[in-house]
């Protein structure tokens, strides 16, 4: 078991379900855990359980998130794990849905994360020897669910960013290692996401209850995917997919996009027919 005892690592959403199960693993390496979270009973019950500094933060308030980085660097003074990991995920189709629905769910789940990069990048790119970024993607970007449109389009980004954030750390020779962490189905308090809507929002949204839609899935417990994301950190994996049964509907999704080019001898046949 490799040890993170000098590591300060910041888990966003800490203080419920896979972002808890993260800091757990952590601790369990002798890790310093900044857990930050916007749900202040959630984090003085975490506070309580185990050894983590708790502040408070809402992801998609940009001062907010200033504030944890702030927060962080005044507490240990240096930063090497971000695990951007707050999310919700309700439900509701495109046509039922208000802007504010698309709006509160792309500001958690995209700018959250646009925030933590913002704020912590240039303090985990001045350690020069190891430090470590984790985004929460969702296997729904890779097999896209009729219902979830801002959840998937939010993730979607996310995942996109964190292909990018890691090409151009390679590019700069930086030694900041990039994982998009992808969960299939897990054991967690998502399937009440609504609790997380700011008071004042009235809302077309539905919660999403994963495991009675879908009893057969294999929930991983939160703990589990806190240990594969310490392994992907290990190894920098780019990316952590947390089960393998999704393969086939991966693979499916894919050829789909592969048969979607044009080929060269496409364009010539289609040609042809227009000339005809
Ligand atoms: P969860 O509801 O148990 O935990 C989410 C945490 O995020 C909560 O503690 C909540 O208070 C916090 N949060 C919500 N809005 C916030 C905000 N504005 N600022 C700060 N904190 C905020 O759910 P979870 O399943 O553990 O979700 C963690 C991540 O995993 C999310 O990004 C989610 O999209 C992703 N995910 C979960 C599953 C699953 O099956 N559970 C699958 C794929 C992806």
């Amino acid at each position: 078991m490799q040890n993170f005892q000098n590591a300060v690592a910041v888990v966003t959403g800490g203080a419920s379900g896979i972002g808890k199960g993260i800091v757990q693993a952590l601790l369990e390496r002798d890790a310093q855990v900044v857990v930050a979270d916007r749900d202040a009973q959630a984090l003085e019950a975490i506070a309580s359980e185990l050894d983590i500094f708790p502040v408070e933060t809402d992801v998609t308030d940009a001062a907010s998130v200033e504030n944890l980085a702030q927060q962080t660097l005044k507490r240990f003074g240096e930063v090497h794990i971000l695990c951007n990991n707050a999310g919700v995920g309700p439900r509701g189709d495109i046509s039922d849905m208000s802007l504010s629905d698309w709006r509160w769910i792309i500001d958690v789940n995209l700018w959250g994360v646009i925030h933590g990069l913002h704020y912590f990048l240039p303090h985990l790119t001045r350690n020069n020897g190891f430090a470590h970024i984790v985004n929460t993607v969702s296997m729904s970007v890779l097999t896209p669910p009729a219902g979830l449109a801002p959840y998937v389009g939010s993730k979607a980004g996310v995942l996109g960013i964190t292909e990018v954030l890691r090409q151009e750390l390679e590019n700069d020779g930086s030694s900041v290692g990039v994982t998009a962490l992808i969960p299939g189905p897990v054991t967690t308090n998502i399937n009440n996401s609504l609790r997380n809507l700011p008071e004042h929002t009235s809302s077309a949204l539905q919660d999403f209850n994963l495991s009675q839609k879908r009893p057969t899935w294999n929930f991983l417990p939160p703990r589990q995917v806190g240990e594969q994301v310490i392994e992907s950190i290990i190894e920098n994996s780019p990316y952590l997919i947390t089960h393998s049964f999704f393969e086939d509907q991966i693979q499916k999704r894919h050829d789909e996009i592969l048969a979607g080019i044009v080929r060269p001898s496409d364009e010539v046949v289609s040609l042809e027919r227009g000339r005809s």
